[in-house]
């Protein structure tokens, strides 16, 4: 099953990340799509949703090749590794997250299954040719938080470079209204109760091999080139 290729280009798991997968993921944050068990998924990430070298000139396939083919796939095998043979393992990965977070003593599972989980929000929220003002629900829901696409555009940059270190910037939904969050390391918005909408990776794994130092210029470009606004759409609900 593992990478057949379908009439529309996509493989099976590829298919099955953004059908199910994410959705599952979605699902526990509220918005009632369905759900996948992490045993079904197993140790491996759900395939990234594009070719490795289509964000190019953007973001270079060598940056993709580690970051999702090293970085990415060794949170899912660390995650899987610790849940062995526990009642954890019949859980989707977003209930493994919450459940680590209530437990000081699980603080290596916490930070292996949050990087897995924001890591899959964060490939499935950019594509090739995306990026620029999003529509719709989107524009009018951004317009009513930030006063203007622009003034979004401002914050989230701001944010995700005020980020010190490693973290994320993401634009969340908390009590049905929207706001810019960033968190460090790996923490992610649902443990705040909030619903994620969108995310940019600013561990500089994520952007050093093609942008180094210029950590803005990545935001920036994933702003204008990357975000997938269909699947922040389907986020918002
Ligand atoms: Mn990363």
């Amino acid at each position: 099953m593992k990478n057949q290729i379908t009439d529309s280009g996509m493989t099976r798991r590829m298919f099955l990340a953004s059908a199910a997968g994410v959705c599952g993921l979605v699902a526990a944050n509220g918005l009632g799509l369905g759900g996948l068990a992490w045993a079904e998924e197993g140790p491996m990430a759900p395939a990234l949703p594009f070719p490795e070298a289509a964000l190019e000139p953007v973001i270079s396939a060598k940056t993709i090749g580690f970051h999702f083919g090293k970085h990415t796939a060794l949170y899912y095998a660390n995650t899987a590794k610790m849940v062995a043979g526990k009642p954890l393992a019949a859980m989707p990965l977003d209930k493994i997250v919450l459940e680590a977070a209530k437990d000081p003593s699980a603080m290596a599972l916490f930070n292996n299954a949050a990087q897995a989980w924001n890591h899959t929000f964060y490939w499935n929220g950019i594509k090739p040719g995306g990026g620029g003002a999003p529509t719709g629900k989107v524009l009018e829901a951004i317009n009513g938080a930030f006063g203007g696409f622009e003034a979004f555009k401002k914050e989230f940059t701001d944010t995700a470079v005020g980020q010190f270190g490693s973290g994320w910037a993401w634009l969340v939904k908390e009590e049905g209204k929207l706001k810019v969050v960033k968190t460090a390391n790996a923490a992610t918005p649902m443990t705040s109760n909030q619903v994620a909408l969108l995310t940019v990776d600013v561990w500089e794994h994520a952007y050093y091999l093609d942008y180094q130092n210029r950590r803005a210029d990545y935001v920036t470009a994933f702003l204008d080139k990357l975000v997938n606004w269909d699947f922040v759409a389907k986020n918002l609900g």
